[in-house]
């Protein structure tokens, strides 16, 4: 089967990253060329991302209120073979971590025992904070103190989103792997998960596809995302029919975005700017 490979920067983010995701594409289809499994190639672009400061995973993520950063991220093999880290702190890339759950019989490691299992793992300690995570959260303690919350913060949910990250791939085999990793959002409370390391929710994979969303995490997680787009897949529709159906599932003023691919070809949707790529252009189905 063809290779084929999805990333995105996140619901919010725009051209000024669009070489961000290009590159993060790049690496991933250049693994599937070489025969290696759609996990991998997920792994690996995300790493790129994660390593770029200007995206909100890995270095350069948000700040919770406190001004810690808590990171989430996942991993899901077709297989249904899972490996995810949530709130997770001080460390480089929460992707690898997530990796290296995927190997245990557990799916999801949370907090200080997330990070105390990646120390054991050997990924040591890291501030991934930039001066541009400490200016976001400057804006947004500013934006509370001030009372000047968009309707949509009103119950701390988020003001803005930008530059959480993911991918989706297709190896040679046929096997399929879904990948996110985020700093979150602004306004949160430390301790909040996401939905970006929660199967179903932030991603999904399976033996008929793969999807990873992005956007407000909360929403997400209340209308099982992932899981949505994929039994769509599943049921026959295209992966861009699938991807739009989860879309409609929110209202406007709820960022979205869904990447997604099966075996016949992939799919795209946003209700916002989104930097994204994908490694082939769209074939008549
Ligand atoms: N879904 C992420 C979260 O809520 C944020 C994003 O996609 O930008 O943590």
């Amino acid at each position: 089967m063809r290779p084929l490979l999805l990333t995105h920067c996140g619901a919010g983010s725009d051209e000024s990253v669009q070489d961000a995701a290009d590159a993060a594409g790049a690496r991933g289809m250049a693994l599937l060329k070489r025969g290696r499994s759609a996990l991998d190639a997920v792994v690996e672009a995300i790493v790129l991302l994660e390593d770029d400061p200007r995206l909100n995973a890995g270095t350069g993520s948000r700040m919770r209120v406190d001004g810690r950063i808590q990171m989430d991220a996942a991993l899901m093999g077709g297989d249904l073979e899972a490996g995810a880290v949530a709130a997770i702190e001080a460390v480089k890339n929460p992707i690898r971590v997530a990796r290296d759950v995927f190997d245990t019989p557990h799916v999801l490691l949370i907090g200080p025992d997330a990070v105390a299992f990646a120390r054991s793992k050997g990924h040591d300690p890291y501030d991934p904070a930039t001066p541009e995570s400490r200016r976001r959260l400057e804006e947004s303690l500013a934006a509370i103190r001030n009372g000047r919350l968009p309707r949509y913060a009103r119950k701390w949910k988020l003001v803005e989103l930008r530059d959480t990250v993911g991918a989706v791939a297709r190896d040679r085999r046929g096997r399929f792997a879904a990948g996110s990793s985020t700093g979150g959002t602004s306004f949160m409370l430390p301790g909040r998960v996401g939905d970006s390391p929660i199967l179903g929710a932030g991603l999904y994979a399976g033996p008929k596809g793969a999807v990873s969303v992005t956007g407000i995490g909360e929403e997400i997680l209340k209308r099982v995302l992932s899981k949505f787009v994929y039994d769509r897949i599943a049921d026959g529709l295209t992966s861009q029919r699938a991807a739009d159906r989860g879309l409609a599932l929110f209202p406007k003023d709820v960022p979205i975005g869904v990447i997604a691919l099966d075996r016949r070809g992939w799919g795209e949707s946003c209700n916002r700017s989104m930097a994204w790529f994908v490694s082939e252009r769209r074939r008549t189905l």
